[in-house]
Parts: C-alpha cells; structure tokens; sequence
C-alpha cells in the first residue's frame, strides 16, 4: 500500500514544494518554489515554537490584549526571552 503526503506552503498555501535536504536533526526540509512567497524554507514540526509560523503574530496579539511577558511565555511554550524579543526589537531598544 502506497502513502502520499501532500505538502504545501505554510506561508502561501502553495503545493510547488521540493525536498530541501534534512536539519540537524535528521528532519526533513522544504522550499517553496513560489518566487513571490515570503517563506524560502520550511519544515513541517519545528523543536522550537519560536520558529513556527504565526507565532511572533500572536505574541504581538497577546501584549496588545493585555497578557503578560509570563502569562504569554507560559501559554504559547515559548521563552520569555523570546517573549520580551519580539515585543521590543533589538533596534528600538535605547541602552
Ligand atoms: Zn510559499
């Protein structure tokens, strides 16, 4: 019995795909044959959910609707560091 994924684009939605070698991890990459995509390359399951898409957007939600550096770090799985990074920007930060 054969077994077909298909595979599209987070980003765009696209099906033009191809195989784009393995992480580190031995975990499969995709690139996007989509020239007018914003997503060069992606995998399907990332360790970190920093890096998965929409994340950084709902961050961004979250401090808008009044939720905490914690309370934002503890719902999404991801750091606080990650939190406060993408709140303030390297570049906006004044030292
Ligand atoms: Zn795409």
């Amino acid at each position: 019995m054969a077994c077909s994924q298909t595979i599209t684009c987070p980003a765009c939605g696209s099906s033009e795909v191809r195989k784009a070698g393995y992480n580190a991890h031995d975990v499969p990459r995709y690139r996007c044959a989509n020239e007018l995509c914003s997503k060069k390359s992606f995998m399907l399951t990332y360790r970190y959910k920093a890096y998965e898409l929409g994340i950084k957007e709902t961050i961004v939600d979250m401090a808008l609707n009044s939720s905490g550096v914690r309370d934002t770090a503890r719902v999404l799985g991801v750091s606080k560091g990650t939190v406060i990074s993408m709140i303030y920007p390297r570049n906006s930060r004044q030292s």
